[in-house]
Parts: C-alpha cells; structure tokens; sequence
C-alpha cells in the first residue's frame, strides 16, 4: 500500500482531538489514510443522523429554558429538515424519500427518547457546543463539548450519543472522552464536578469528577500522540485488521483489510 500524499517527516498535526486519537489507537493506517492522504471520509448514515439530532439539541437548549418545549423541538427540527437537502453528508447517503422519511423519524424518535429521559426546562445551560482547543501537557488538544451545565455541586460535562449504550466492557473507553473535556475545562480554569454520557435512546452514564481516571485519559491522549508522532516521524502507520476493517471506508485502499472484511463477512458486493 503506498501514501498518496507524502507530509514532510516533521509535519505535526494541529491538533488530537479524542475522535482522531481513536481513530490511530483502532489502525494507524486508517489515521494516515484520512489525515496524512487526506482521502475522503464520507459520514455514514448514523453520523449524518448523529449530526442532526446534536444540532436540534443545540437549537433547543440555547433557547430560554421555559420555551425548551416538544414543539419548540419539533418547529426547530422541521427547520433544520428544510435545509438538509443543501447538505452534503446527507446528500452522499443517496437516500430515496421512503429513506429520507425514515431518516427523519429516526431522528425524531431520539429526540422524544430526550424529552422522556430529561427535562430540558430544568438544564441549567452554561454552554453548548463549545470549542476547546488548549495543550493538555503539552499535546495540542480539540473538542467540541456538547454541554456545559451548572448542576447543584458544581458543573457537569455532557455528551450526548446517538448510537446505543456500550457494554460493559467498553464503558471506561467511552468516558475517556469527557474525562479529556474536564481536562481542557480545567485548562481554562473551570472546574468540572461531574460527567455525563448520555445515550438519547436508553440512559445516561454519570459519574462524578475522578482525578485518576482524568489522569489516565489524559496519559492515554499523550501516548497516542507520541507514537503519532512517531508514525510521522518514521513514515510507519501499520494497519491494524479486525471487525471494523469492513466499515472502513478505505477497503479499497488496504488489502489487508479487504481480505480480513471477507474472512469475516464474506465477498463484498
Ligand atoms: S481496512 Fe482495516 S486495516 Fe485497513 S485501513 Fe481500514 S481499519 Fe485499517
């Protein structure tokens, strides 16, 4: 497999925000293929879908909070549906309007699980989507924090998440991410109690604020940024094969992962 596009060895990213981070720790070569090749990425139908729901999310709790109501979400979603067709990611899906529509519902449906799990009236909203771009020793550092909100001990971090609740085993690699937010947070002198994952179509996970576990998430980023930077440095992104290999969108770029999509699920179509 060759690189399409060859950055000078010293090249370092802008930043690591936890998606890229994630994306190294799962296949360096699918890292290198998206941010060193720069090969397109489309979103897939539930990030489109994940994108969506964040922004009526959005629209609604930086509303007054006596008008967050299921119809000031509906309104705002109908709104945001008008100018989907402008978009994009949602255009690459292709999707025909019988899919459309149950795009929609989908995207609905998550935002009445919302209202069943929270009331948004009572969400004491400091900000929403804020951009944090800070050095975390001394790794440059980006998220976009879904929600800041002042909770009755001190401020709480949310994100929220469209797909379904992790098992068990996963939960802790989840909450690295928030973890990383109280760590930016604090960069900027504010001072998180508590974080929340909250899964919009099952529950939330909380927890309160864990100076270890924000140690390790941060000693975690570091790391991945060292050997990032190290993969540059070298010019060696070995690929790492397993079951994701037959959603990676750069198949047709790494054998490897081709001959481990169709060990796993048959030829492709
Ligand atoms: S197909 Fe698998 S091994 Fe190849 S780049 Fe994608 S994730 Fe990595």
């Amino acid at each position: 497999m060759t690189s399409v596009v060859s950055e000078s060895p010293s090249f370092r990213p802008r930043h690591l925000s936890p998606s890229s981070a994630s994306t190294f720790r799962q296949c360096p070569r699918r890292w290198q293929l998206r941010y060193i090749d720069k090969l397109p990425d489309p979103k897939g139908e539930a990030a489109v879908l994940g994108t969506f729901v964040h922004e009526i999310l959005e629209h609604l709790l930086t509303l007054q909070s006596d008008r967050r109501s299921i119809d000031a979400a509906k309104k705002i979603a109908r709104d945001l549906w008008d100018q989907m067709p402008d978009d994009e990611d949602f255009q690459a899906l292709c999707l025909n309007d019988d899919d459309a529509k149950g795009f929609m519902w989908k995207a609905w449906r998550l935002i009445e699980h919302y209202f069943a799990i929270e009331d948004p009236t009572r969400v004491d909203v400091l900000r929403a989507e804020q951009e944090l771009a800070v050095e975390i020793e001394g790794v440059p550092f980006f998220g976009i924090v879904d929600l800041t909100e002042q909770v009755s001990d001190g401020i709480r971090v949310v994100d929220y998440k469209t797909g379904k609740t992790p098992n068990s085993r996963f939960v802790d690699d989840k909450l690295s991410q928030v973890w990383l937010y109280a760590a930016a947070l604090a960069e900027q002198e504010v001072e998180v109690s508590e974080v929340r994952l909250m899964y919009l179509s099952s529950g939330s996970i909380d927890r309160s604020i864990d100076a270890r576990a924000v140690t390790k998430a941060v000693s975690s980023h570091r790391q991945t940024w060292d050997d990032l930077c190290q993969a540059i440095d070298t010019q060696k992104f070995p690929y790492k094969t397993g079951p994701l290999c037959n959603w990676c969108p750069y198949l047709d770029h790494c054998p490897e992962g081709a001959l481990e999509a169709e060990r796993r699920y048959g030829p492709r179509k």
